[in-house]
């Protein structure tokens, strides 16, 4: 039997125990009054109890158990046991659903939840710049009221969700790409997961653009090529145009093979890492070689000046110091008509080392100076063909000097020439260790 039973049977048998004293010295009058009065306090206490008990059952009070003798006390207790192991509960599934919302807000992707009408249960922040929403303002706003581009209405609404979505012109600018991908679940909910893929569409891009120039740039000699061969196999020639052609056709090789070479040399500087940061390069060795490779070129055609710090170097690799200084210098040789000056300078800025090339050449319009580095960028197509350029250059350039952390600044006046400058930070620079002769 139950404890609480044996208390109210104990209870119910001392009052009657303690009527019948009372009636039997006192009378059957005194035994009614004392049962009344006993039963009248039995119930104001029952009362007030009762009315506690609903008032912590509507709100419970975890820390404090609420004082009462025998079974209200009990119930208090026991009571208070229960809405401290339901509030312990849910804490815990409160903390576990806040880690999992914390969770899809870390997400680099787009998370939108919806309802079997298709309406916005929760999002994530990604979302919301994925798609303009507000989380809280389009709670409960059926998606495609906020999300009106017709393929994607189209895309929810065919339910069939295999392939991921495309979607162009989105974000604030409208300038982004997005990949969006439903997933069903649950009755009728659906998970839309977005990312945003501009970036990679445009490393797409430039790498279709890429193969189109490398085959363009490559298509016009083979073509010249080609043309000679047919007119030397078709024609008969003598021996001095014979000697002219093949000539020609030796200078459209060499161009493909330096297209190829260029090529190459870009290919390794990506995929390489960076150059170690403590060797030190002889600098004197790679002025020297500029300087000869510089005459060579010029075949005495330019005034070319030299204001070289001998004991100045940098911390790298000294074949794409040598092939990025001097692309730079045999450049200002090439875009310098004859006659012009060119001069190289290697000195210390600070605790930078700094090497510049000016001249006083064809210069370059403001408007493509932004555009050199890029990969077959030329200011003047027949100019930079007629001087042997492949347009890869300063590309080179621009990989060797981000190799290295090191700056490109170029500075030009259409007619008046140009300047090229090139900063070697304080990490890159060294002094050069004299050696003995
Ligand atoms: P290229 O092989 O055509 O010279 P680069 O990448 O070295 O290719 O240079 C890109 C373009 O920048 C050149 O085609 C040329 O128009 C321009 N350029 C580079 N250096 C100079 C300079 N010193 N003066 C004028 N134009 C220059």
């Amino acid at each position: 039997m139950n404890i609480i039973w044996v208390r109210s049977i104990v209870s119910v048998v001392l009052l009657a125990v303690l009527c019948a004293g009372v009636g039997a010295f006192f009378g059957i009058k005194a035994a009614l009054i004392l049962a009344v009065i006993v039963l009248l306090a039995q119930g104001f206490f029952s009362t007030f109890h009762k009315q506690q008990l609903w008032r912590l059952l509507d709100a419970p009070v975890y820390g404090e158990v609420p004082s009462a003798p025998g079974v209200w006390g009990e119930i208090y207790y026991r009571l208070h046991k229960l809405a401290k192991r339901w509030h312990a509960q849910v804490r815990q599934v409160e903390q576990q659903h806040s880690r999992f919302i914390q969770a899809i807000q870390a997400s680099p992707n787009g998370v939108a939840m919806l309802d079997d009408h298709d309406q916005i249960e929760w999002c994530n922040a990604i979302a919301e710049v994925h798609f303009g929403l507000d989380a809280k303002r389009d709670l409960r706003q059926h998606i495609t009221h906020l999300v009106r581009q017709p393929e994607f209405v189209r895309y929810l609404n065919s339910q069939q969700y295999d392939e991921m979505l495309i979607m162009r012109g989105m974000g604030e600018k409208r300038q982004n790409v997005l990949s969006v991908q439903v997933f069903p679940y649950g009755e009728n909910r659906k998970l839309v997961l977005s990312q945003d893929i501009t970036e990679l569409e445009r490393t797409d891009s430039m790498r279709r653009d890429f193969v189109a120039n490398v085959s363009h740039e490559l298509k016009t000699p083979l073509t010249v090529l080609s043309g000679f061969l047919e007119t030397m196999r078709e024609l008969p020639l003598s021996e001095s145009e014979r000697a002219r052609y093949l000539d020609m056709m030796e200078q459209q090789a060499s161009r493909m093979r330096h297209i190829v070479t260029d090529l190459l040399v870009l290919a390794k500087l990506e995929g390489e890492a960076k150059p170690p940061g403590d060797r030190v390069v002889d600098m004197s060795a790679v002025l020297r070689h500029v300087r000869d490779d510089a005459s060579t070129l010029s075949e005495d055609r330019h005034r070319i000046t030299y204001d070289i710090d001998e004991g100045l170097t940098v911390k790298g690799a000294e074949t794409e110091i040598l092939s990025a200084l001097g692309n730079l210098v045999m450049n200002a040789i090439r875009y310098t008509p004859d006659g012009g000056k060119v001069h190289v300078n290697w000195h210390r800025e600070g605790n930078s080392a700094v090497f510049s090339v000016t001249d006083s050449g064809l210069g370059i319009p403001a408007a493509d100076i932004p555009r050199l580095t890029e990969r077959f960028y030329r200011v003047d197509r027949s100019r930079s063909r007629d001087t042997g350029g492949t347009g890869l250059g300063l590309a080179i350039v621009k990989h060797v000097l981000q190799r290295h952390d090191a700056q490109l600044e170029v500075k030009s006046e259409e007619g008046r020439g140009s300047k090229f400058t090139v900063r070697f930070p304080a990490a890159r620079t060294a002094r050069c260790q004299t050696t003995a002769a």
